[in-house]
This record gives C-alpha cells, sequence and structure tokens, in this order.
C-alpha cells in the first residue's frame, strides 16, 4: 500500500483514509463482552446493541452475548454489559433492583460528558445538548440532569432554545457529530446568547473528529467515497456526508462490500473508502478486495493523525478477571505441592 501524495491521479485508485475504523471506546466496549463471555461464560446480557455495527453485534450474539433494550427483559441476578454509548443514572439504579451484575462499558469520553453535564447541573446552569434526538447517548447524558438540559438537534434547533438566565448556560454535545455543523450550532447559539460558556474541553471526541479530517483531506480527489458502518450509526453517517461537503460527487454508507452496486462505480476513477469507529478493519478489506477485483488496485492511504489512545477494561470485570486469575494460580499450586 503506497502513501498518497496528491497531484497526478493514476487511473482506477483507492483513496484509504487513516484514521479510520475502530476508536478506543468501541475497542474496549467489544472486548468488555468477549472478556465477560470467557469469565463468566455464555450467555451474557447486553443492554443495547453494545457498538452500532451489525457485524460487530452478529458476531457476539454467535459467541453467546443476548442484546436486550431494557434491564427488564434480563433474568435476575444475571450478568448485563451496558453500551458503550452510556446510560442514565437511572439504569443502574433498575439494574441494582433487579439484583443485575452490570458491567458498565461506557467509553470514558462519553462518561466525562455525563459528568460536565452533572457538574453544571449542581452549579444550576441551563444545559444546552446538542445531539440528534433519541440517539441513545443524547438519552443517557440527558438522564444525568434532565431538569437542567435541553436538546438543540443542529442548526435549526435553536431557535426553540429558552433559558431561564442568559448569563447562566453552557452547551455540551453528543461525541459523535460532525465538527462542522456543531461549530454552526454553536455560532447560531451564541448570536442568540452573547454569554453561553463552552465545554471546558471538546465533547466531540478525539476518534470523531480525526476521521472527518481524513475523509475532508481525501473527499476533494474521490469521484465517490463508501463509508463502511451501519445505518444507526451516528459517526458513521457523519463520515459520509462530510466526504459530500468535502467534494466527493456521491458517498455510500454500507455494512458489507456485497451492498456496492457496480452501477456506483461506473466512470469512475477514484473511490475513497473509510469506516466508522465501531467498524472493525476485516470488512474495510473486503470492501478493497471488492474493488480489487473490478482493477480499482492501486491504494494508497491518506494519513492525517496516528492514534494511540487504549482504555483499560471496566474495573468490575479487571476485579474478576483478576480474582480468577488468582484463584488459578492457587489451584496450581496447590496441585503441585
Ligand atoms: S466514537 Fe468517541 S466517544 Fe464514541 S466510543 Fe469511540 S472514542 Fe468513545
Amino acid at each position: 500500500m503506497g502513501t498518497y501524495h496528491g497531484g497526478v491521479t493514476a487511473s482506477k485508485r483507492v483513496l484509504l483514509a487513516k484514521p479510520r475504523g475502530y476508536c478506543a471506546g468501541v475497542d474496549r466496549a467489544v472486548q468488555t463482552v468477549e472478556e465477560a463471555l470467557k469469565l463468566y461464560g455464555a450467555p451474557i446480557y447486553v443492554r443495547k446493541e453494545i457498538v452500532h455495527n451489525k457485524h460487530v453485534v452478529s458476531t457476539l450474539q454467535a459467541k453467546g452475548a443476548i442484546f436486550v433494550e431494557e434491564n427488564a427483559e434480563v433474568p435476575e441476578g444475571a450478568i448485563v454489559v451496558f453500551s458503550a454509548h452510556g446510560v442514565a443514572p437511572e439504569v443502574h439504579e433498575q439494574a441494582k433492583g433487579r439484583n443485575l451484575r452490570a458491567i458498565d462499558a461506557t467509553c470514558p469520553l462519553v462518561t466525562k460528558v455525563h459528568q460536565e453535564a452533572r457538574r453544571f447541573a449542581a452549579d444550576d446552569y441551563d444545559i444546552l445538548l446538542i445531539g440528534h434526538e433519541g440517539h441513545e447517548e443524547v438519552i443517557g447524558t440527558t438522564g444525568e440532569a434532565p431538569a437542567h438540559i435541553q436538546l438543540v438537534d443542529g442548526p435549526d434547533g435553536v431557535d426553540k432554545v429558552t433559558v431561564r438566565d442568559p448569563s447562566k448556560v453552557v452547551w455540551l454535545s453528543q461525541t459523535t457529530l460532525s465538527v462542522d455543523e456543531t461549530l454552526e450550532t454553536v455560532a447560531r447559539l451564541k448570536r442568540r446568547l452573547p454569554l453561553l460558556m463552552s465545554p471546558p474541553s471538546d465533547d466531540i471526541c478525539y476518534a470523531t473528529s480525526n476521521r472527518q479530517d481524513a475523509v475532508k483531506a481525501m473527499a476533494p480527489n474521490c469521484d465517490l467515497v463508501l463509508v463502511v458502518g451501519s445505518q444507526n450509526s451516528s459517526n458513521s453517517q457523519r463520515l459520509r456526508e462530510v466526504a459530500v461537503d468535502a467534494g466527493a460527487s456521491a458517498g455510500y454508507l454500507i455494512d458489507y462490500a456485497s451492498e456496492i452496486q457496480d452501477s456506483w462505480l461506473e466512470g469512475a476513477t477514484t473511490v475513497g473508502v473509510t469506516s466508522g469507529a465501531s467498524v472493525p478493519d476485516e470488512l474495510v478489506m473486503e470492501v478493497l478486495d471488492f474493488l480489487a477485483a473490478r482493477d480499482f488496485t492501486d491504494v494508497a492511504e491518506v494519513t492525517t493523525a496516528q492514534e494511540k489512545l487504549v482504555f483499560s477494561l471496566p474495573q468490575e470485570l479487571k476485579r474478576d478477571m483478576k480474582a480468577q486469575a488468582t484463584a488459578r494460580a492457587a489451584e496450581v499450586a496447590k496441585t503441585l505441592s
């Protein structure tokens, strides 16, 4: 695989965005379910899709994970994993009420937004949460302080905002939004509320912005951009929009290579490929194979950032893993003595 330096176009080439695919939060959440299956055995219940990706969910189902919508569907006393998108405090309470052993795979960067929401609510701020109505992350964050939070669903949601005290208002956001659209929403909010405070640090996470930057760098040179990701994945949807806004003639969101239509490739000489933060890279490799079979054999990576962030597994899981390792070591020592 070569490196893209811009300029002359080879016939039938692929530009491959980097970074793409798994982020640290998704990697941790998927590993959490895998390790829980190994440690406790199947079935392991998972509330909501652990991450928004069809392939990841069906792979974990095959290994013994059972995905449910609510805690009420989990048998009393069983283990339940909460997804990377985060949950409202009442979901933890429901789990306690049913004696469930909860393992919280909420991404630490989502937890950070929850903490901000709690802190500003405790200081009696009105909180304007920029995000998509009905998204699990937004539901979870709002649940931290429902009386203080109102949703602003994009720039057009700005006019509906009402606040108690215009000098005590802060905006927060979902982690997986379009960076540019959010800047526009904030600019419009600030025109209405000049004293609006910004979050202490960016809520849109590093993975979301890095993947959008890589797409922006390659899209102007692409006839079309293929984004591997599921329809319910917010950050994948945004990548498709960003690609088209940045100059690609077309953008398509696909779960699998088999969904690519040959008509999309007619007349195309440069195809951009990227993937959402919840997508395993094997699915991207299948897309490259599909394209190679149609003479798109020249693949160049467009690299705009290097990512090294890794999150450790949830404490409650690590504690049980450690206890099991200690018990096994003791058994081995007993056998040998
Ligand atoms: S996209 Fe960002 S916030 Fe969401 S899981 Fe990945 S790192 Fe965490």
